[in-house]
């Protein structure tokens, strides 16, 4: 019998007990540092010829982690594990499955801070965006494993004469998980345990820039009784092993969450049936957003300021649900702008071990994609804040920057920055800010700050985002509560932490029997 799902809470690192809880996770993983992410097919570990290096992105030269470098022929066989661990994993009962990713989250829980400080060092997050990302981990095996229990019930479908009817879901198959940085241990633990729950079995790609927190996870995956071949681990480069993961014939799913352009090319490839093939593969990629929050003149402005910041520079603007635009209406636009940029201004910016609101991007590729999307926008829009880097210890840190006067066309209001960088537009009246807000390819989230009742049911109606908050920030989702997924460009609307998540895995059997 499971507990009743509750979503984990979070600490207040100005009590004693947290922030030394936090201070012992940070001292041991230190501790730690060096080890490495192997490839794991079958339960064992798979030497490779070579390996790549996991760094701290506030401090490049500390070496995070080695982690192996998998390659199309490993890629290939731990499918075939995956496989072979099937038959057996998804005819055990749903009870005995959520039982043990039940346990992967209380694994996870017991180790809250060790994991956290994992992301503190591999990843750049302060102590809060880090606790938050392992809290949604353990939400997801929790949460997931009270969904299997449900989802093998069978559905309520009517009688007919003479016949006795049935129709229950099952398991799909072996498929692909292949996840990225920016929630290194939420994404790529729910894309993973959401499926295995169901009784499906899995290869996990992690994102190349953070091997050895997905490693954290299967080594508890393990100990919670995961059986060998059920979660296969594969880190190495994604143009290599995840093109082989997507074609494989024998691949039957593929969840992927990350960015617009990889998704679309998985997608595509994912779409083409191979040589021996005997299904249509299930695609779910789940990509970027531009996401806007509008701030109408009935908010109440501070706390509206409060939000946009939050929003946008939590974990450095590098969440997918990021405020990326802020679109206010022209009457409280210069009022706003004032104290949004005296907010953004007192944030201070530094090593993630030290807990500073914004600390490093994550790797020197996204520092210089960052730098470059700033220099062109300056030709765009007004500087008003920040636009350059921060020099400490060699890390990867920008400065919170602010663009005002950005125009609803500009690159700087429709491209995924996906970085410390805020674009302010003004817009003539409420009406013509959801129409601007509505601009993009993307719909991920979004937000509005009124306090006009019938403004915040036009925005429900109207404002085009897989989530949508009202009189808040607009990052955070909370698994079970705020399924989490977007509209068009953003991606196929899977709805991560929601009740429909398990479907999408799994496939109906109806079964009818002459009496
Ligand atoms: P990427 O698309 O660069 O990478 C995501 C994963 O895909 C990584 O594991 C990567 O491997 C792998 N990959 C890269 N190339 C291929 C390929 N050709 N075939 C298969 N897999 C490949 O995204 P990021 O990791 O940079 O993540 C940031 C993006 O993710 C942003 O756009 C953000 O908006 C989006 N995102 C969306 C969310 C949502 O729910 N909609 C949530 C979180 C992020 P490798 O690391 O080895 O390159």
């Amino acid at each position: 019998m499971l507990d009743a799902f509750r979503t984990e809470p979070y600490s207040d690192f100005e009590r004693v007990e947290a922030k030394v809880g936090y201070e012992l996770g940070l001292a041991g993983v230190g501790s730690q540092l060096g080890g490495h992410a192997p490839v794991v097919i079958d339960g064992r570990e798979v030497a490779t010829s070579s390996a790549s290096e996991s760094i701290n992105p506030a401090q490049p030269d500390q070496i995070v982690g080695t982690a192996a470098v998998a390659d199309a022929d490993l890629a290939d066989r731990a499918m075939d594990a995956a496989w072979g661990a099937y038959p057996q994993w998804s005819s055990l009962p749903a009870e005995e499955r959520a039982e043990i990713a039940h346990r992967i989250g209380d694994l996870m829980a017991a180790r809250k801070y060790e994991l956290a400080a994992w992301q503190t060092y591999e990843a750049g997050k302060n102590w809060t965006e880090a606790e938050a990302d392992v809290a949604e981990a353990i939400d997801f095996c929790r949460y997931y494993a009270h969904q299997a229990v449900t989802m093998a019930e069978p559905l309520a479908i009517h009688g007919y004469p003479g016949e006795t009817n049935e129709s229950r879901l099952q398991a799909v198959g072996a498929g692909a998980v292949i996840s990225p940085w920016n929630f290194p241990l939420a994404i790529l633990v729910g894309m993973t345990v959401g499926p295995v729950a169901a009784g499906n079995t899995v290869v996990v790609k992690p994102a190349s820039n953070t091997p050895m927190i997905g490693w954290g996870f299967i080594q508890i995956a393990a100990e919670a009784g995961v059986p060998p071949g059920v979660i296969n681990y594969l880190p190495g480069p994604g143009p290599v092993i995840g093109d082989r993961l997507v074609d494989n014939p024998r691949t039957r799913f593929v969840n992927f969450t990350g960015s617009k352009e990889v998704g679309l090319e998985i997608a595509r490839r994912a779409a083409v049936v191979q040589p021996g093939q005997r299904w249509l593969k299930r695609v779910y990629v789940e990509m970027g957003g531009k996401d806007a929050l509008i701030v109408d003149e009935t908010a109440d402005l501070e706390q509206a300021a409060d939000d946009v910041v939050r929003s946008a520079y939590g974990f450095q603007g590098q969440k997918c649900s990021a405020c990326s635009r802020l679109i206010a209406v022209s009457e409280i636009y210069d009022d706003l702008l004032d104290l949004v940029i005296e907010r953004t201004a007192a944030l201070t910016t530094g090593p993630p071990v030290e807990n500073h609101p914004v600390g490093p991007v994550i790797s020197a590729a996204q520092h210089r994609s960052v730098a470059a999307e700033i220099d062109s926008g300056r030709s765009e829009a007004d500087l008003v804040l920040g636009g350059g880097s921060v020099d400490r210890d060699g890390g990867y840190y920008l400065e919170p920057t602010i663009f005002a006067g950005v125009t609803p066309n500009a690159r700087l209001a429709q491209h995924e920055i996906f970085g410390p960088v805020l674009s302010v537009i003004r817009a003539a009246d409420f009406d013509d800010a959801v129409a601007i807000a509505n601009s993009t390819e993307f719909g991920l989230t979004g937000g509005l700050h009124s306090s006009s009742r019938e403004r915040i049911d036009r925005a429900k109606r109207d404002f085009h985002v897989g989530n949508l908050y009202i009189n808040r920030k607009i990052t955070g989702a909370l698994v079970g509560v705020q399924p989490f997924g977007g509209f068009n460009m953003s991606g196929s609307n899977a709805k991560a932490g929601g009740p429909d998540y398990l479907r999408l895995f799994m496939e109906m059997k109806s079964v009818t029997e002459r009496l």
